[in-house]
């Protein structure tokens, strides 16, 4: 399933799909390059930093198709992108100080890809937007955690790790009094 651009959509939705893409791409090129260690960590950290703008983009055009009355957005949808602005802040600082981490960073950006290709502008249906659907059930299998790191560590990485350890399980749960398919589905699971 790609996410690439549908160009049979409308103009803000096609805008939508493009900044998500954009978001999802570079992250997953993070993760690769991780891994392939391509550049040095402090570019990749620099990298990580600068796709929070793209999320604020994505959120951007969501308010819009929202005031326009051409999307269905979710309660959660603001929520979802603050925690993967603070989470995107958290690894590239923990990468930033500690290139030890790579990597859990490498899986956790990967993961973090797959969270914001499930932003959807479609929050009762899963019909019209096949992408976040497939993401969605990409994050709802996915089972990581960030585990403490061993050693004496800085105050300042010791802060990024709480960021993590706290926000990180959040992202993948049912935002209290949201009703989108997405929350609604985690709900039922909890509730099981
Ligand atoms: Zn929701």
């Amino acid at each position: 399933m790609s996410l690439r651009v549908n160009l049979d959509k409308p103009y803000g939705q096609r805008m939508f799909e493009a900044h998500r893409y954009d978001a999802y791409k570079e992250l997953e090129n993070i993760s690769v390059e991780l891994g392939e260690q391509q550049d040095s960590y402090e570019v990749l950290a620099d990298r990580l930093s600068k796709c929070c703008a793209d999320i604020d983009k994505i959120e951007e055009r969501a308010k819009l198709e929202k005031e326009n009355g051409q999307a269905d957005v979710s309660s959660c949808f603001h929520k979802r992108c603050e925690l993967l602005k603070l989470l995107i802040n958290a690894v590239s600082i923990i990468l930033r100080l500690t290139p030890v981490m790579k990597s859990r960073a490498e899986l956790m950006t990967g993961a973090l890809s797959s969270q914001v290709g499930r932003l959807t502008l479609q929050a009762h249906t899963d019909r019209s937007d096949l992408a976040a659907r497939h993401m969605d059930n990409e994050c709802f299998m996915l089972n990581l955690s960030w585990n403490s790191l061993s050693g004496e560590q800085s105050s300042k990485i010791q802060r990024s790790q709480q960021v993590l350890a706290e926000n990180w399980h959040k992202l993948n749960m049912p935002v209290e009094g949201c009703d989108c398919l997405q929350c609604t589905k985690r709900l039922h699971l909890e509730q099981n």
